[in-house]
């Protein structure tokens, strides 16, 4: 089994949920009293919060780069970016880095196409849904991305860092988001992608009339499918 090198933090109310699902899907796939081979680098939220804010995302990168250094250091055998919007700067993550990186996006987009989805609504904060970075990497993947209108992502982005990196989950806010779902099939959505990493703390699949794809549990499974050596790395768009 490959050692999975967690990189986290971002936030750790995520974090935690991608350390419960690389163990449950260990046990569920070896048996027994098998668990994750794992590494955590954990960050402190607010830096990486604050340079978001501020626009920049040089140092935030040149931050993650030194902790995936570290994962290295430590024995990860390849590193899983436990946040969507930090693949802002997956490049400058890798840079010099000797193990590999597993996309968040290339796992999603694999998953997506694997259930015959090709129309797919993004849900995560403003980066994600606002910034070419995210949308384009799945587009390469030839899926059509839809994002929703701009009041709707200001709802849904002040709902992430308001409520759900904070350990706050509610009722409200979760009505909320199915409305927003709801306007995205409408709009035409085959499917939602949960792409932000705490959003299914708030709606799971019973929230959305069309298939979601939940980016925190993708991104574990084909972790550990990885680490067990049943897959190979998702494969970037060509
Ligand atoms: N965990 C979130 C994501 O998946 C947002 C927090 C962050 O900005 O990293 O995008």
């Amino acid at each position: 089994m490959k050692v999975i090198g967690l990189l986290g933090g971002m936030s750790w109310e995520s974090s935690i949920e991608y350390y419960r699902l690389v163990n449950e899907r260990v046990k569920t796939r070896l048996g027994g009293f098998h668990s994750a081979h794992t590494v955590l680098y954990s960050v402190d939220f607010a830096a990486i919060e604050r340079m978001q804010a501020d626009g920049r995302w040089d140092d935030a990168g040149a931050e993650l780069n030194r902790a995936a250094k570290a994962l290295e250091a430590a024995g990860a055998e390849f590193v899983v970016l436990c946040t969507n919007t930090m693949h802002k700067v997956a490049d400058r993550l890798a840079d010099g880095l000797g193990i590999p990186l597993l996309h968040l996006g290339d796992a999603t987009a694999a998953a997506i196409k694997a259930a015959g989805v090709r129309r797919v609504g993004l849900l995560g904060t403003g980066f994600t849904m606002g910034q070419p970075f995210y949308r384009d990497r799945l587009a390469a993947h030839g899926l059509d991305v839809l994002v929703p209108d701009e009041a709707d992502r200001d709802l849904v982005h002040r709902v992430i860092y308001d409520e759900l990196v904070l350990g706050i989950v509610d009722d409200a806010s979760r009505q909320a988001y199915r409305e927003v779902i709801a306007r995205l099939v409408a709009a035409g959505a085959e499917g939602v992608i949960y792409g932000c990493t705490e959003i299914e703390l708030l709606v799971g699949s019973g929230d959305s009339p069309v298939p979601t794809f939940p980016t925190t549990r993708l991104h574990a499974d084909a972790a550990v499918d990885y680490a067990l050596g049943t897959t190979s790395l998702p494969r970037p768009p060509t």
